[in-house]
């Protein structure tokens, strides 16, 4: 087998951060003692903190976020803080690393918990990627080899859902990230540097997007990192634009089409959105597909007294339900719901522990993406901002 699973995390292989295990005394404190305390630490570190929570953090962690929004929107608020001493990223740890790399130097970016990983980002490998790099270059090239003056033929576009080792390989390789908010230009791009994108880590977000653009889905291939030359065939790297690696979100493949059509049994008129990490036939048979920031968007937006089935993580459903939009109906796809476990592990007792060391000048937990991933990382985040 040319790709053989990794044992060890691109994330693993690649982060500075040194695991530390959350303290005993941090362990069994009531709510209530959390809160105060947690309140307490922002309010003595003021100006010098910023805390960013994602949309699918717990409540109980994300009422403490200064900022909350999709990876795509929190790193923009990187750059917007740049008097901050200490980004407390409550997410997960490819949305840390990306902050580091767009902050500047006198800035620390912190991840409550070192746990909190994506199974997602850790399906695409850099070694595994730049075997499948090669592969593809020998199977497209072998009978016609690339001219000096030929655009490139392959560009490579990472989500923003990878280690930063990936997003360096990218952006040395004249490629780019992308978010599920600007997938579609971002796509748009790479296909006026390029005849092909390989996409990756997610094959779902990859296929949605190309099809949403016309893209039919024969012209679209496969790549099965743990496959001899992907699984593929040279043919069909030849036909196909976009070439999608073999990876998902263990979350958002849990929605079906199948509980598409049962929701709209129970509740006529209902109108069903779903993030695009989806596989296809679920975004079918949906009524549409879109970011986190989109999803809010439009249930925001919708009259009240409209009823929607929301098919992404469930902590952002109930909050929608709850707090975002109350005067409309949202239930989950899911009738249990789907909960992210990683995101979910960055627990109120992490951020006190990681802000109360703050206060008392230790620094727990500080992701730092390595010097020589951080040049290309940065062109290939930086590519992205400037695209949309
Ligand atoms: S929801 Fe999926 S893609 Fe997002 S952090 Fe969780 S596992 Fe990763």
């Amino acid at each position: 087998m040319s790709g053989a699973i990794p044992l060890l995390t691109a994330y693993e292989k690649g982060c500075l951060a040194e695991r530390q295990p959350l303290p005993d005394r941090y362990i069994g404190l009531s709510d209530e003692e959390m809160d105060a305390r947690i309140a307490a630490a922002k309010a003595a570190l003021g100006r010098r903190l910023v805390i960013l929570g994602h949309h699918y953090q717990r409540d109980d962690v994300i009422k403490f976020a200064d900022y909350t929004g999709d990876s795509y929107k929190l790193s923009h608020q990187v750059a917007k803080h740049p008097d901050a001493e200490f980004i407390v990223f409550c997410g997960v740890h490819f949305m840390a690393e990306s902050a580091d790399v767009l902050s500047a130097d006198h800035q620390q970016v912190i991840l409550p918990d070192l746990a909190a990983g994506c199974s997602m980002a850790d399906m695409a490998d850099p070694e595994q990627l730049e075997i499948a790099w090669n592969e593809l270059q020998a199977m497209l090239h072998a009978e016609s080899p690339v001219r000096a003056d030929s655009k490139a033929s392959v560009i490579p576009v990472t989500y923003i859902n990878s280690a930063a080792s990936i997003k360096a390989f990218c952006g040395e390789r004249g490629g780019v990230v992308c978010t599920s908010s600007n997938a579609a230009a971002t796509l748009a791009w790479a296909w006026a540097h390029g005849e092909k994108v390989l996409f990756l880590p997610d094959q779902h977000l990859g296929r949605n997007t190309a099809y949403a653009m016309g893209v039919p889905l024969d012209e679209m291939a496969v790549w099965d990192p743990n496959d001899v030359r992907g699984g593929l065939t040279a043919d069909e790297v030849r036909r196909a634009r976009i070439i999608l690696w073999k990876g998902h979100c263990s979350v958002h493949t849990r929605f079906t089409a199948r509980q598409i059509q049962q929701v709209r049994a129970q509740h006529p008129g209902i109108r069903v959105i779903v993030h695009p990490e989806v596989p296809w036939d679920v975004v079918q048979a949906a009524d549409e597909a879109g970011s986190t920031e989109y999803i809010i968007r439009q249930v925001t937006s919708s009259p009240p007294g409209s009823v929607w089935a929301v098919g992404t993580e469930i902590h952002l459903v109930n909050r929608l339900a709850d707090e975002v939009a109350p005067e409309r109906t949202v239930l989950s796809i899911d009738p249990f719901g789907c909960l992210c476990s990683t995101m979910f592990r960055v627990s109120p007792n992490h951020l006190l522990w990681v802000l109360e060391g703050l206060v008392d000048g230790e620094v727990h937990n500080r992701i730092v993406v390595p010097p020589d991933q951080k040049h290309w990382t940065k062109v290939a985040l930086d590519r992205m901002l400037s695209i949309s």
